[in-house]
């Protein structure tokens, strides 16, 4: 008889996914994960291909005053 162990590993979350953020595509419903630049300011604005469907999606990060990023998209 052999005893199998199954070890469950903790998933340690790091204060790191501050640093991404994700936003649903307009066009097709999929979440997708971006990297946040912090530095970049307060308020970012661009346009970003899906990479799931390829349609530009402007991307809005917004940064508040705890340092949690808002990430929202709107369709071009
Ligand atoms: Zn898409």
């Amino acid at each position: 008889m052999s005893k199998k162990k199954k070890k469950k590993r903790k998933r340690l979350r790091a204060e790191r996914d501050r640093d991404e953020g994700s936003y649903i595509c307009d066009a097709c419903g999929e979440e997708i994960v971006v990297p946040i630049d912090l530095s970049a300011g307060e308020s970012q604005q661009y346009v970003e291909d899906c990479p799931v469907c390829c349609r530009p999606n402007v991307i809005y990060v917004e940064i508040d005053e705890g340092g949690e990023a808002r990430v929202w998209a709107e369709a071009e």
